[in-house]
């Protein structure tokens, strides 16, 4: 690995910042991302980014490449930022860890021809529940009318150089934006007036198309987590790790593994870990850690790398035996030379801060993480609706069973939150008249399953 290597620090230093991407579905937040790979790529010679489980490092020397003049890497002591690669629902679970926030900070991504909608508003509850600092990049200037293409320059000078009118027009679109930041109980304005990060919010105007803006927003998150986060970022990289997982999948050759980002300390491949499972902590021994490996070394079947240890903050896949139960959005740590009881104590007492309260009577849910589950099960508590069983993973049969004894009519119903519906599941509430709702989106998913309610309530007068 290389010097620029974000993640080979061995002794106290300061941890690569997490950023995730946030924002409502086609707002950008794909096109955002791979045009920061792509910049960083373009910009660093090649092999500076490094491709990781989950995420993508991009190192200070290419950001104050791709920033030009606005980015002094004198002025830096972070060794650049982590990008979590899967934005849209899967934020909801990276975004959590300890009852705070996993990702350090956020952009939330608004198109500016579209404003605030339903999972912009979504994005804005998580990051103030996990007070979850962020920027908000105000993406798809290219498409308001009369913008002129900036060969690269900053947008803020670009926006000060252009006709009236033009800026008028943006103008316009971005004060929405500020507006409604400002309904939600922030302050915000131009990234460029803002002074103090931590108490306003940057509206970034960027474009993913053409690039511009991509400095300015890359400027901003340095210095928002530089000036205000590097206490927090002190870790102690060869300590025992902690960290979140983000997926559970099936790895072939290694059955069921995690993909996880690691956030403080450090894992290795001898380790026993403890791991956040459906009935409680599972604990297992770390059989290999997978990374992927470099492009250029990819011939045959063999996508990944083993290595002997990944430290924070860094994605590794984990192979281990009995990964079955595990849950996305669920805590990792590793024992070491830790008391293992102590630890296990701790994964319960996370696992047990994830609040999703149930009643005794009342709907089933399903959720793809623990953190999509909890936003999903604050929604519903916010309208009312009772819920008698949540949990994460795909519907079986046996929640419907579950959903066929749950009282009043208006409870016989699932709620799938970007989840599978086993066939057997599907059979069996249709023979049970359990209602099945699936959406990848949570205000869709609530709004179906209100008409349902409303059309039984109509029914019954
Ligand atoms: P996501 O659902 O938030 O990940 O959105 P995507 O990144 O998939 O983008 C949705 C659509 O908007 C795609 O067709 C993109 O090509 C387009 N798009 C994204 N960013 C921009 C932009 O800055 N300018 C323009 N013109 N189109 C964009």
């Amino acid at each position: 690995m290389s010097d620029t290597d974000p993640t080979t620090a061995t002794d106290d230093t300061l941890r690569t910042p997490i950023v995730a991407v946030l924002g409502h579905v086609d707002h950008g937040k794909t096109s955002l991302l791979d045009k920061i790979r792509g910049s960083a790529v373009t910009a660093g010679e090649s092999g500076a980014i490094t491709q990781h489980i989950g995420a993508t490092a991009v190192p200070l020397n290419v950001i104050s490449e791709i920033a030009g003049d606005l980015v002094d890497p004198t002025d830096f002591d972070l060794p650049g930022l982590l990008f979590i690669d899967t934005p849209g629902h899967h934020s909801f679970s990276t975004l959590r860890s300890r009852g705070g926030a996993l990702a350090d900070i956020a952009i939330l991504v608004v198109d500016v021809n579209d404003g605030f909608q339903p999972q912009t508003l979504e994005a804005i509850d998580i990051l103030k529940r996990t007070q979850t600092p962020f920027i908000v990049a105000a993406n798809k200037i290219d498409t308001v009318p009369g913008w002129n293409p900036n060969e690269g320059k900053p947008v803020q000078q670009t926006m000060d150089a252009q006709s009236d009118r033009v800026q008028s027009d943006l103008n316009e679109k971005l004060y929405e934006i500020i507006g409604e930041l400002s309904d939600n109980g922030f302050s915000a304005d131009m990234y460029w007036r803002v002074q103090n990060f931590q108490a306003n919010i940057g509206v970034v105007p960027v474009s993913a198309e053409t690039s511009e803006g991509i400095p300015d927003l890359l400027t901003v998150m340095m210095g928002l987590s530089q000036r205000y986060m590097k206490e927090e970022m002190e870790i102690d990289t060869t300590g025992p790790g902690v960290g979140t997982v983000l997926e559970v999948k099936d790895t072939q050759g290694f059955g069921t593994t995690l993909d996880a980002i690691i956030y403080d300390g450090t894992i290795r491949n001898d380790d026993t870990i403890v791991v956040g499972g459906l009935q409680g902590p599972i604990v297992t021994d770390v059989r290999a850690l997978l990374r992927p490996r470099p492009l250029e070394e990819i011939r045959t079947e063999q996508e990944f790398e083993q290595v002997e240890q990944v430290a924070a903050a860094d994605g590794v896949k984990i192979a281990a035996p009995d990964l079955d139960d595990a849950m996305a959005g669920a805590p990792i740590r590793v024992i070491r030379d830790r008391d293992r009881s102590e630890v296990i104590a701790e994964v319960e007492q996370e696992l047990a801060e994830i609040e999703v309260t149930t009643q005794e009577e009342g709907v089933v849910i399903k959720a793809d993480t623990l953190g999509s589950l909890e936003a999903l099960s604050s929604t519903l508590e916010e309208e009312e609706i009772p819920v008698m069983r949540a949990e994460v993973g795909a519907v079986a049969p046996r929640d419907v069973r579950v959903a066929e004894t749950a009282g009043e009519p208006t409870n016989q119903a699932i709620l799938a939150f970007s989840v599978e519906v086993l066939d057997d599941a599907r059979d069996l509430a249709e023979q049970e008249d359990v209602e099945l709702f699936e959406d990848d989106v949570i205000y869709q998913l609530v709004e179906s399953y209100d008409d349902h309610v409303t059309a039984i309530e109509e029914a019954q007068q």
